[in-house]
């Protein structure tokens, strides 16, 4: 069912002064899923056990090794191995508290609050079991009304999805991860893919650390 987005005001200003319930008088947010707060640690133990055996791989491989002097290609391996696992950790760190994508309650996406919800709101009545509401083809900015965030979703934002376990509405959405418990959306995507990156780039870092301490042991024993 769509709605009249407007009754009254020309503009999303005019309709929202119109409104007589505050953006802080809206019922609370959705509760997170008992996932967003338990999955982060997977993700979490994930990059910290790798991170750590990988550099410790380096490290043993260059610098461990008694006596021998660091060669070109170790300190390389020991600079490189530090910045990738430097990466992974800023990355996991935006993934989990960047709120990336995450569509926020504001003037211009609580107002015009839907007829039908703002009376269940003035009744004190809950909005479980009401669907969410298409703005009608012809919005210029509105996709659609989520009741669980009481708010519009974005038009032309890439897929706009409520997902279950962060309990928000975000937009350009891919899939919610399940080893960092959050999201991935357009907006954190570079993160996502840089700390797979990070992974492989760590395992090679740590093989060419290996190699050339290989190197310098074969040279050793001529
Ligand atoms: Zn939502
Ligand atoms: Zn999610």
């Amino acid at each position: 069912m769509a709605i009249s987005w407007c009754d009254g005001g020309d503009t999303d200003e005019e309709c929202a002064v119109e409104s007589s319930i505050d953006i802080s008088d809206l019922p609370d947010l959705p509760r997170r899923g008992q996932a967003f707060w338990t999955e982060p640690f997977m993700g979490i133990c994930v990059v910290g056990v790798l991170s750590t055996i990988l550099i410790a791989l380096t490290y043993g491989a260059t610098a461990g090794a008694e006596a021998t002097p660091v060669t070109g290609l170790g300190q390389i391996a020991l600079t490189l191995i530090w910045a990738e696992a430097g990466v992974a950790v800023l990355s996991t760190l935006y993934l989990l508290f960047g709120n990336a994508g995450v569509v926020q309650r504001s003037e211009k996406t609580c107002y015009p609050i839907p007829s039908e919800v703002e009376s269940l709101i003035k009744q004190q009545r809950t909005l479980d079991g009401l669907k969410n509401i298409p703005a009608g083809q012809d919005h210029p900015m509105h996709d659609s009304y989520c009741v669980r965030c009481c708010l519009w979703r974005p038009r032309n934002a890439g897929k706009v999805h409520h997902c279950n376990v962060c309990q928000r509405c975000v937009t350009g959405f891919d899939h919610h991860c399940g080893v960092f418990g959050r999201c991935i959306v357009r907006a954190n995507m570079p993160c996502f893919l840089a700390n797979i990156g990070m992974m492989f780039a760590g395992m090679v870092t740590a093989m060419m650390a290996l190699m050339s301490s290989g190197a310098v042991v074969q040279e050793q024993g001529m």
